[in-house]
């Protein structure tokens, strides 16, 4: 899944990487006031998961707010190469002295990633690559080393980009690794004549298997925010709402992911993505049971917990907690595995609720969640 330029600038701009001031709207009018907010003059930028957006006329400077909102009206509604224009980004215009083109890619052929970069940014890097081979540096990245400020100094000087750059290689790399991405790309990186570097365009490719990370950027979650998310999100819990009947609680985000395509995997479908996280306590365990079983969709609840900075005993406190407080009405498949499993269990066994189950395994216990959930 692609994401769109101003959500790879977002991204960006959490990951610490300098990025102009920008606001999103699908409004000519909006686009006046924005325009006025960055100072007057904007760049008007079409919103399209395509490239070379700039030749088709999509990519526009206006001098002035009016101006803004006559460009955003004409942008609005464009075709390019066969994608309608339905928002537009405007954008602080900066003064551009050079522009670079850096990216890190999965390389299939290699079975590693590849850092991509060159001091003549703008154009299309294949254009670059074709008329110019050796302006394109190429360099092998190991996903377990990653880009330390050494391997970033190593792509910044075969590329020949200036020693600034540097910072913001490294932290590209974050954006790739943490969220999930096999492609991210920045064209151009820009240096502006008071000197500073800049993202000016960007390009997210995520990994079709990180399904609870585009969740985050699927349309549904940005026009409706969902209520359950919202709740989960005060108490600071990791919550994708999704459509299927089984809830799913995990600590650790691989082992949630894995969670889900196991029960995928036994023919139900997972109601949710919900990371408790690496050190959580009875409190969270609690909290997150509580926002599972408020979403009325869900039919059963697969807790998997892998104890490691996570005790199991605390996990099993807090299902405790939570089936005695929110009166527990659909059944609850636990497997508890890891730092003090055994006394996890042992809690579980003791309190004896009719309708919390205890599996071993976590195929086991995907393929029982998935059976009360087509018989409740
Ligand atoms: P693309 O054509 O889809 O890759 O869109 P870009 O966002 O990369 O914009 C195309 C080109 O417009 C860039 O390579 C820049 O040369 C130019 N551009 C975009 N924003 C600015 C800006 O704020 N100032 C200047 N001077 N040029 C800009
Ligand atoms: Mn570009």
């Amino acid at each position: 899944m692609d994401l769109y330029e101003h959500q790879a600038r977002q991204l960006f701009e959490e990951y610490g990487i300098p990025v102009p001031r920008a606001e999103v709207t699908d409004s000519p009018k909006e686009a006046r006031e924005i325009a006025r907010r960055l100072g007057g003059r904007a760049v008007v930028k079409a919103q399209v998961k395509t490239g070379g957006r700039g030749k088709a006329g999509g990519v526009r400077l206006a001098a002035d707010p009016s101006a803004a909102e006559l460009t955003a009206r004409q942008v609005l509604g464009m075709d390019i190469k066969g994608h309608r224009v339905g928002t537009v980004m405007l954008a602080e215009p900066v003064d551009v002295v050079e522009e670079f083109y850096v990216s890190y890619a999965l390389d299939r052929t290699a079975g590693g990633f590849l850092a991509i970069a060159s001091a003549q940014g703008g154009m299309e890097i294949e254009e670059v690559a074709a008329a110019r081979p050796e302006a394109v540096a190429r360099i092998p990245v190991d996903r377990a080393e990653g880009v330390t400020s050494a391997k970033a100094g190593e792509i910044a000087s075969a590329a020949g980009l200036p020693p600034q750059t540097v910072d913001v290689l490294v932290r590209l790399w974050q954006v790739l690794l943490r969220e999930d991405a096999r492609l991210v790309e920045v064209n151009p990186l820009v240096r502006t004549a008071q000197g500073r570097i800049l993202a000016l365009d960007g390009k997210v490719t995520l990994d079709d298997n990180a399904r609870f990370r585009q969740a985050r950027w699927s349309e549904r979650v940005e026009e409706h925010p969902d209520p359950l998310e919202a709740a989960a999100a005060e108490r600071g819990l990791t919550y994708v709402r999704l459509d299927g009947e089984v809830g799913v609680i995990g600590n650790g985000a691989g082992l949630v992911m894995s969670t889900l395509d196991v029960v995928a995997g036994c023919g139900a479908r997972p109601a949710n993505f919900l990371d408790i996280g690496g050190g959580a306590s009875a409190q969270v365990m609690t909290d997150g049971l509580s926002v599972i079983l408020s979403d009325p969709a869900v039919k059963s609840v697969l807790v998997n917990v892998f104890g490691g900075i996570t005790a199991c005993d605390a996990v099993a406190e807090g299902i405790v907690a939570a089936v005695d407080t929110a009166r527990l009405t659909k059944p609850l498949v636990v497997r508890l595995d890891g730092n003090s499993a055994a006394r996890g269990r042992a809690i579980l066994g003791e309190r004896a609720h009719p309708l919390v189950e205890q599996a071993t395994t976590m195929d086991g216990a995907a393929r029982r969640a998935g059976e009360l959930a087509h018989t409740a």
